[in-house]
């Protein structure tokens, strides 16, 4: 493609609203131009690595016999009605009504369509399991929609559903699934993890969520160095092995100590003189309409979801002082496990291991020290706390890190939920109609656009990874003027076009500056420069990444954008 045929609108105008680094190159390298929050027209460049991310997901979805459909983005509310999902999703599902007063959504995924589309089309166990995806522009009325192609409200997706006869078959299908994403994944060179999610609720879903690692992300993900281990900080598991006792210490007796002035933890724990890890603190909680008392080392802070696991809660608010005085007889500030009344006492895990601590004695102005345990009663103990950066990952491995991730991907078990609600079976081997197992798998493609740039950029803008790049080659002219240069130049790219290459050719009259900057600014991984020395028949070859440059004898090009992309 001749750069001046083509339209790639670089630009150094970029709104102070853009805020992640891939927003700002996708803007300055002509990529995108927005046609309203979260809608984006993808100009010609945008649209060529779309088709390469489309490309790769194909190739890896057909490998494993998942097979491609389209359905409508204009979806009738009966589904919808059917599904409960026209109530359950509330302002984030657009809705539209037509001349005849029907109502539609436009479509945010399609659980319900796949189901309307198999229904009585699937009806017998010999047809299963069948595995269809799809790539369709989806539609959500995002809160806020933000950091250009990450958040749209019009956005691109690659949504697959698989339908079985048993739990079994379908866990074969996700493991397809998650299989097929990791390679994905790895062609677009993404540093990613492949995180357990849990939906909350007990007994929740089996899930997965694929994370690419990167700042600007809006999740926090926990992992080790160590090995694949990787979990959302909501549902990382603190383990008992990162806690021991001290061997040989001297259990002291417990005393009654006045601490009319100290407000915080820190102050508490220095006035009754002991590290903060040894003042523990207490949580009095309202859930479900019981009260419970909560005990935490000091600088330990409470995980609202493992308290609702542990307690099979769902509706948790802070006591109020009232009830903390009235029901549980303590006050603020002075909470602990001695004497409390009218409620439940649970502890974190690490408050087994806390020796010689203080505590508060549920009277206004007094702590415990030198407590153990042993000495208050409690009804249990769970892992109820954060977890911290440096504890013990899950599987041992290591101490974990944290890191921000852009979720990119999901694979869902969605058990007989959908197929339930909207009625649609199968005949089973004994002639008995039964609920479909579904699986629900989700890619963002638009989203992926981003995630790529946010990890393969430099100061002066993006370097493409191989698999994804618009064109394999930028060849550049760099004086248009110069006979000999165009001669060499047009010679270059007919060859490298002929031999298969996709090949972006600046054949613009424009100073060779403006070329190299928007060159690696657009960013293709490899630059052939035409220049001064076209008359010897040399040109410089520049590796976008590394940005080393070499001469080469025109002779040898061939063979080096072989190697290159061998
Ligand atoms: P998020 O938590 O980021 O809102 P989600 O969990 O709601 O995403 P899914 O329903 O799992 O999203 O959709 C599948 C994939 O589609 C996501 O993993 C993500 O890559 C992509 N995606 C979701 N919402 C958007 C959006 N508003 N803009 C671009 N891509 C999106
Ligand atoms: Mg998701």
């Amino acid at each position: 493609m001749r750069q001046s045929r083509t339209f790639i609108p670089t630009t150094r105008e970029v709104p102070s609203s853009a805020e992640a680094i891939s927003h700002k190159l996708l803007i300055k390298a002509g990529m995108v131009k927005q046609v309203s929050a979260g809608v984006y027209t993808y100009l010609p460049l945008a649209y060529k690595v779309i088709r390469n991310i489309e490309r790769v997901v194909r190739e890896e979805h057909e490998a494993f016999g998942a097979v491609e459909l389209l359905m409508p983005i204009l979806q009738s509310e009966d589904y919808w009605k059917e599904s409960g999902r026209w109530y359950k999703m509330g302002d984030e599902l657009m809705r539209l009504i037509d001349r005849k007063g029907a109502g539609y959504a436009l479509s945010p995924t399609a659980e319900e369509i796949i189901c309307q589309t198999v229904n009585n089309m699937v009806t017998s166990y010999k047809q299963l399991p069948v595995n269809l995806y799809q790539i369709q522009t989806k539609f959500r009325d995002e809160m806020r929609p933000r950091l250009g192609l990450l958040r749209g409200k019009e956005f691109i997706m690659k949504d697959g559903y698989s339908f079985h006869d048993s739990p079994e078959s379908l866990r074969e299908t996700y493991v397809d699934y998650y299989n097929a994403y990791c390679r994905i994944y790895d062609r677009f060179d993404l540093k990613y993890r492949a995180v357990k999610a849990d939906s909350g609720n007990i007994g929740g879903s089996y899930t997965h969520e694929f994370q690419a690692l990167a700042e600007v992300g809006e999740d926090t993900i926990v992992y080790t160095e160590e090995s694949d281990y990787a979990a959302n900080i909501e549902t990382a598991v603190v383990v008992e092995d990162n806690y021991t006792m001290p061997t040989g210490f001297e259990k002291k007796e417990r005393e009654l100590l006045e601490t009319p002035n100290q407000q915080t933890i820190d102050d508490i724990a220095a006035y009754c003189g002991v590290e903060t890890n040894r003042a523990m603190k207490a949580l009095a909680l309202k859930a479900d309409g019981e009260f419970y008392l909560v005990l935490m080392r000091g600088n330990d802070q409470l995980n609202e979801l493992k308290f609702k696991k542990a307690t099979g809660t769902s509706e948790v608010e802070m006591a109020t002082e009232d009830e903390i005085e009235k029901v549980m007889g303590s006050c603020v500030g002075y909470m602990g496990p001695f004497d409390i009344k009218n409620c439940k006492v649970i502890g974190d895990n690490a408050i087994k291991y806390m020796y010689n601590h203080s505590c508060g004695a549920n009277k206004k102005g007094f702590h415990y020290i030198n407590v153990n345990p042993g000495d208050y009663p409690i009804d249990a103990h769970y892992d109820l706390r954060m977890i911290e950066e440096g504890d013990l990952a899950e599987d041992l491995s290591g101490p974990v890190k944290f890191a921000k991730g852009i979720e990119i991907g999901q694979v869902f078990e969605l058990g007989q939920g959908y197929s339930e609600a909207m009625n649609v079976t199968y005949l089973d081997a004994n002639g008995r109609a039964n609920y479909f197992h579904m699986g629900c798998y989700g890619i963002g493609i638009t989203r992926l656009v981003s995630a790529i740039i946010e990890q393969h950029n430099d100061k002066n803008g993006i370097i493409w990874p191989k698999e994804v790049t618009p064109y394999q080659v930028h060849l550049l002219c760099l004086d248009t003027k110069k006979e000999e240069q165009v001669k060499l130049s047009e010679e270059l790219y007919e060859k490298l076009t002929k031999a298969g290459y996709e090949v972006l050719y600046d054949d613009r009259n424009e100073r060779a500056g403006v070329k190299f900057n928007d060159a690696d600014l657009i960013g293709m991984p490899l630059q052939i420069i035409v220049g001064k020395k076209a008359s010897e028949n040399i040109v410089e070859i520049k590796d976008r990444k590394t940005l080393e440059k070499e001469d080469v004898g025109v002779e040898s090009i061939l063979e080096k954008v072989e190697v290159f992309y061998k």
